[in-house]
């Protein structure tokens, strides 16, 4: 699996595709007709899912189609045929498991750009305490980023980007599902935040702040040459892509203006895009978010602060803001009075102003500053703020795909793409709070929840 840990971004997804795809036996007939040791093992039937679906929401941004169905082959989607199909040509009924949801409102996997796996607020409050932000007890980090990524997947996002964690933890626990090890999301994982000395995210201990290992391994970097080489680090342990703290932050009461030099940002954006990976920065102020723009940042997290040049910029420039509207609310484990943080959101109207400015939007929440499993609330957020329901459910698919780099594989329900989806109640098109409770979900292809209850988490096969 080493070649997971080294290829960044949509390559490693195709891969670990190609690896299930591999483990399920598509696509090895050819290589055992090669073997010495004559015809071996025949490849396992291919499996199929049809899905009765009562309405299906295929493609975010269309109209929901109803009474189809959705055919699945192995991990991606065959085709979705009008009524409820029972049987599939040439198919012996063994392998085809039909699942009735005539009653529910399908749609595909939901993405969140913006979580943290390793770390729940009471996780957090500890570390805090001992004066470190970042991971000193990989083992418990490891232990929380399985069970966060199973309640992730329960409500139905079927991808996430990791955007700061313990980074060998979430790296192992991404690679342990993409291996088919364990049902979970897709993760795409940033490793360690990138961070200046003293600035938001810099979880080095005091006493080691002089240490240039443990400044590599937190992330530390000053100057436009560490920053490249931290960059580099972060690819060679294994990141999908490169985080980075341009200003301070509510959880390190470092205030909110700018910390990075332009030196600093342009070495890190370039590199990380040299690299073939994004690049995303969290940031609160108009001067940093313009910075991160002019240097090519592929998406700003937060950005409750931007005057009307950066929401200018950031629309030419394709920029996209991750808005975490939940951040907003923090939990007590931020030394910060709650209101100051919804109070400098609704300040700024960042979300409202880029929604109104034509800015891409994606879906993210900073799941992990709160409890993973509620990230549906951005969704009520989001609404209430002014967007519409299906503008939000687009967020959350096809424009945090697209973000992702990942839209030709993810995102939609449609012939050739894996096999993501979920289903609610009722249309969340009339009721965006529909979206608390997920009733179903299918990820590659793979029963993760059905009837509201999760399935077996490991693969004892
Ligand atoms: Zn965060």
């Amino acid at each position: 699996m080493k070649i997971l840990h080294t290829v960044p971004g949509k390559s490693s997804l195709l891969l670990a595709t190609l690896f299930v795809a591999m483990l399920a036996g598509i696509g090895s007939s050819s290589s055992l007709a090669q073997s010495p040791f004559g015809r071996g093992k025949p490849a396992p039937p291919d499996q199929y899912v049809l899905i009765h679906a009562g309405t299906l929401l295929a493609v975010p941004g269309d109209d929901p189609r109803t009474q189809v169905t959705i055919v699945v082959k192995n991990d991606k989607v065959l085709e979705v045929t009008d009524g409820y199909q029972e049987t599939v040509d040439g198919v012996d009924v063994a392998n085809i498991q039909i699942v009735d949801l005539a009653d529910r409102f399908v749609l595909p996997g939901l993405m969140d750009a913006h979580v943290h796996l390793s770390s729940q607020p009471s996780f957090s409050r500890s570390r805090a305490q001992r004066g470190t932000w970042q991971g000193t007890d990989p083992a418990k980090a490891a232990l929380n980023a399985v069970e966060y990524s199973r309640v992730t997947l329960s409500a139905g996002f079927t991808t996430v980007r990791d955007v700061g964690s313990d980074d060998q933890s979430v790296f192992a626990v991404r690679n342990a599902i993409n291996a088919g090890r364990m049902i979970g999301p897709r993760i795409l994982a940033s490793g360690s935040s990138l961070a200046v000395t003293g600035g938001h995210g810099d979880g080095s201990p005091i006493e080691d702040s002089g240490d240039p290992t443990a400044r590599l391994v937190n992330g530390v970097c000053d100057g436009p040459y560490e920053c490249r080489r931290a960059v580099r680090y972060q690819f060679k342990v294994g990141a999908d892509l490169i985080k980075f703290t341009s200003t301070g932050g509510f959880g390190s009461n470092t205030e909110l203006t700018r910390q990075l030099t332009s030196d600093e940002i342009h070495a890190i954006v370039s590199t990380a895009h040299m690299l073939g990976m994004k690049a995303t920065t969290h940031a609160y102020t108009a001067e940093a978010i313009k910075e991160a723009v002019r240097a090519g940042v592929d998406s700003i997290e937060h950005g409750f602060l931007p005057d009307d040049e950066t929401i200018k910029m950031m629309k030419k420039a394709g920029t996209y803001l991750v808005p975490t509207l939940s951040a907003s609310l923090p939990p007590p484990i931020f030394n910060i009075k709650d209101s100051e943080s919804e109070r400098i959101r609704a300040k700024g109207q960042a979300f409202e102003r880029a929604y109104a400015a034509g800015v891409n939007i994606a879906f993210g929440t900073d799941a992990g500053t709160f409890d993973h499993g509620t990230n549906a609330k951005e969704f009520d957020m989001m609404v209430r703020f002014g967007m519409t329901e299906m503008d939000a459910l687009y967020a959350a698919t096809i424009s945090t795909a697209t973000l992702f780099g990942i839209a030709e594989e993810v995102g939609t329900i449609e012939a050739g793409k894996l096999a993501d989806i979920i289903a609610v109640d009722a249309s969340p098109l009339d009721n965006i709070s529909v979206m608390h409770n997920i009733n179903f979900v299918l990820k590659s292809g793979r029963i993760a929840k059905i009837n509201g209850k999760m399935t077996e988490p490991f693969n004892y096969k």
